[in-house]
């Protein structure tokens, strides 16, 4: 039999970091044992639905590179893959139970239920629903809300990640199946569909680890074989014992898509935020992760989110891409991180710049800031030459005759080759008799007027002779 997972999200808003793992997890194992894996959009929830989530559900998964074998888009045996649209199926299954007399309609009001709620506060005694069940439940009519009927019991079970469990009766409870709007619950309905869509292993969060008794139940009731229960724990937030929720500043994936963080990248980092194959490996294409995953490896408590980590990683990534398939191949991810008077460069001096700053960037986006002095002119800006920490100590007269010298010498360097200019910037420093520090900071701050730049005869290469002595020029005249 072939395992079949599903990644099953609520298109309730877009999919954060926080939530994305319980679709790698999956992905990861169906691919890896052959099996297949289904989108299904649970969209049940009518007041939580928000229009356009789905399609940031779909975006988000195709980035990543985690397609499914059957869902919304490429269809398959199952169909409908919107919660919403199988409410017949919902119902005929909820007719089952009501038939055997292992669930009720039950119109009891909101208010007599806030008051059964009520009375047990008073007494100090949990509030189970099944103890205030009616004795005559009507005949079901559309808009009334159906209930299980459940039969208290102990329950014992074994979730992968989890390991034994046991829970007694006082966990189960009448819970309701369809809504008095006709739609099912997400108890019942993830049951319903995990069953007719062959799902073998449920890999979730672990917040429906509480809630597994009274689906059991329902299994039990309906006939049904248990899946594999695979509960995903949280991930925290970056501080306190709390899970990574949107007000954590939890991001959307595709924020850091927009950012410059590759897919690569995000499904490296999220594949091993509470997962890890025993070694000390770091960096895992996806089909090394699809070849060492296993379900007996994720962690049982909840793992860490950190930013900091993922953009490492991201910037690791980005220099296996260069270096692996080469400058051409990570230009073409780079499109919409130029600086905007990159545009009337031309496409082979934009992979030049590239090629020299590839190895400082963290993301994408860092280009737009690190590139900028290639395609326009810096501001010059001699109060920060003349604060410089290796300059401060020079007189403007040292500082001039300095800049004259080295003016002298580029404009004689006859081919203007990363190589001819090193030669030339080490015969400065024997001339000159000055450090590295100082003479390679007053040359690089004059032609970038930036933090930091790549090496310099790398940075005055691509700039070129004209620009790199008209910016010298210019300096000098301003000292
Ligand atoms: N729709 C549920 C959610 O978004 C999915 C839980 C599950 O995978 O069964 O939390």
């Amino acid at each position: 039999m072939k395992n079949v997972t599903r990644f099953a999200p609520s298109p309730t808003g877009y999919i954060h970091i926080g939530n994305v793992r319980s679709a790698i997890y999956p992905y990861l194992f169906a691919r890896q044992t052959g099996g297949k894996i289904i989108l299904r959009i649970e969209d049940t929830d009518r007041e939580r639905y928000v229009e356009g989530a789905t399609e940031l559900i779909e975006d988000t998964l195709q980035w990543l590179g985690l397609m499914w074998d059957e869902g919304p888009l490429v269809g398959g045996p199952h169909e409908p893959y919107f919660q919403s649209e199988r409410k017949d199926h919902y119902l005929a299954w909820a007719k089952k139970l009501l038939a055997s007399g292992r669930a009720y309609a039950d119109p009891t009001p909101s208010e007599k239920i806030a008051e059964y709620r009520e009375q047990c506060n008073r007494e100090k005694i949990p509030f189970l629903y099944r103890n205030f069940r009616p004795d005559n439940p009507p005949e079901w009519e559309p808009g009334m809300p159906i209930r299980f009927k459940t039969e208290p019991k102990d329950y014992s079970w074994t979730d992968v990640v989890m390991g034994e469990m046991h829970t007694g009766p006082e966990v189960l409870d009448d819970i309701i199946l369809i809504k008095a709007d006709g739609y099912p619950t997400y108890n019942f309905g993830h049951i319903v569909d995990d069953a007719e869509m062959g799902v073998t292993h449920v890999m979730r969060g672990v917040e429906y680890l509480s809630s597994t008794p009274n689906y059991l139940a329902l299994y039990e009731a309906l006939g049904l074989e248990r899946p594999v229960f695979v509960s995903l724990p949280h991930i925290l937030a970056p501080q306190g014992n709390k899970k990574l929720g949107k007000r954590d500043g939890a991001k959307s994936v595709t924020e850091y898509r927009d950012d410059g963080v590759l897919p690569e990248a995000m499904l490296n980092y999220l594949a091993c935020l509470g997962w890890n194959d025993g070694t000390e490996q770091e960096i895992y294409t996806k089909d090394e992760l699809i070849e060492r995953f296993s379900l007996d490896r994720i962690q049982n408590s909840g793992a860490r989110y950190d930013e900091t980590k993922l953009l490492w990683m991201n910037g690791q990534w980005i220099r296996r891409i260069f270096d692996e398939q080469g400058a051409r191949a990570l230009y073409d991810r780079t499109a919409n991180f130029w600086p905007e008077d990159a545009a009337s460069w031309s496409e082979d001096y934009r992979v030049k710049v590239l090629s020299i700053i590839y190895d400082r960037l963290k993301t994408l986006s860092d280009i737009r800031e690190i590139s900028a002095y290639f395609f326009s002119d810096p501001e010059v800006d001699m109060e920060m030459l003349k604060a410089n920490k290796f300059l401060k100590k020079l007189s403007e007269a040292e500082l001039e005759d300095l800049m004259k010298k080295c003016i002298a010498k580029l404009s004689d360097v006859k081919e203007w080759t990363a190589d001819n200019l090193q030669n030339a910037l080490n015969e400065l420093l024997v001339e000159t008799e000055k450090k590295p520090a100082e003479l390679f900071s007053l040359i690089r701050i004059a032609v970038s007027f930036a933090a930091f730049s790549p090496a310099l005869n790398l940075t005055l290469e691509v700039l070129g002779r004209e620009t790199t002595l008209a910016r010298l020029n210019k300096v000098a005249r301003s000292i």
